[in-house]
């Protein structure tokens, strides 16, 4: 689910400490107008779409990929992808044509 980040837009109480708020909502979430903690008025800031991109950018980077024991896999040519990151244990390559063969035993 996306962060997004609010400013009061006039102000701001107890308990609220600072100027700005994060909120977790859907992406079809309606915007909000009420600070949910104190009560003021809030105004969506349209910074948070960029960094939350920043976020999933160092989340998914591929050293912590790997770490994770995930595989990520780059296409080179039609059908064919080279491991760019990933444990040692997981192919250098593959390519449509094997996997299509490997996935047939499991009809
Ligand atoms: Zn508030």
């Amino acid at each position: 689910m996306p962060i997004y980040e609010y400013r009061h837009a006039d102000g701001f109480e107890e308990p609220c400490k600072q100027d700005t708020l994060e909120v977790f909502q859907t992406m079809s979430a309606p915007e909000m107008s009420i600070c949910p903690n104190c009560g003021r008025p809030i105004q969506k800031l349209i910074s948070m779409p960029a960094r939350h991109q920043q976020h999933i950018n160092n989340t998914l980077n591929e050293k912590n990929i790997a770490e994770k024991g995930f595989s990520k896999y780059v296409k080179t040519e039609d059908g064919k992808y080279e491991k760019a990151a990933g444990p040692a244990e997981a192919p250098a390559t593959l390519d449509r044509g094997t996997m299509a063969e490997n996935l047939k035993h499991l009809d």
